[in-house]
């Protein structure tokens, strides 16, 4: 292993969470073999393999030069534009079923730590009764249905995992095929 990876407060194990992985590829923006290349999103009109290295992710180059985002904006409500920016810009995003986007809380981005299965969110109870209630507020009102769909995330539907920066509070919300 080569140098130590930047730090992204929002995404503090992209290696983990499979964002970033090893590769001998070249960064498509600053053209070196860094070891490490990016392997989730990016949104741009542009025509080009997002294979960037973590540090033109970090410090927004990638982003600049290819004027796109790694996240959309979605749901990002109420953090301030510099927040806004880290997240959608200098951030490395991650594969979802549907539209990836990050939750909010304590008015400040919050870390995303992967899509996990029913175990692994269990392992959160905060994240589970956040979850559960979202979901019913949105529209699951047939509690044993719910508490299926629940407890069969990880085959098919997962739950995307976050930790609050401020309070480390766990939440998520459910990305179905
Ligand atoms: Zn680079
Ligand atoms: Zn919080």
């Amino acid at each position: 292993m080569s140098a130590t990876l930047p730090f992204f407060r929002y995404h503090p194990d992209p290696v983990t969470s499979g964002s970033i992985r090893e590769s001998t590829e070249t960064c498509a923006r600053c053209e070196r073999a860094t070891g490490w290349i990016y392997a989730a999103t990016f949104c741009t009109a542009q025509d080009v393999d997002a294979h960037f290295c973590p540090w033109c992710i970090a410090d927004g180059s990638a982003a600049e030069r290819f004027e796109g985002e790694f996240t959309g904006s979605y749901r990002l409500d109420g953090v301030s534009a510099e927040i806004l920016e880290q997240v959608t810009r200098r951030t490395p995003g991650f594969h979802a079923w549907q539209d990836p986007h990050w939750l909010v809380h304590c008015n400040d981005a919050a870390a995303f730590i992967g899509e996990v299965g029913y175990t692994e969110l269990a392992a959160h109870p905060d994240a589970l009764d956040q979850l559960r209630t979202d979901l019913r507020i949105d529209g699951w009102h047939d509690a044993a249905q719910l508490e299926n769909f629940l407890a069969h995330l990880g085959h098919g539907a997962s739950a995307v995992l976050f930790r609050c920066t401020s309070c480390d509070t766990h939440l998520a919300y459910a990305d179905a095929s």
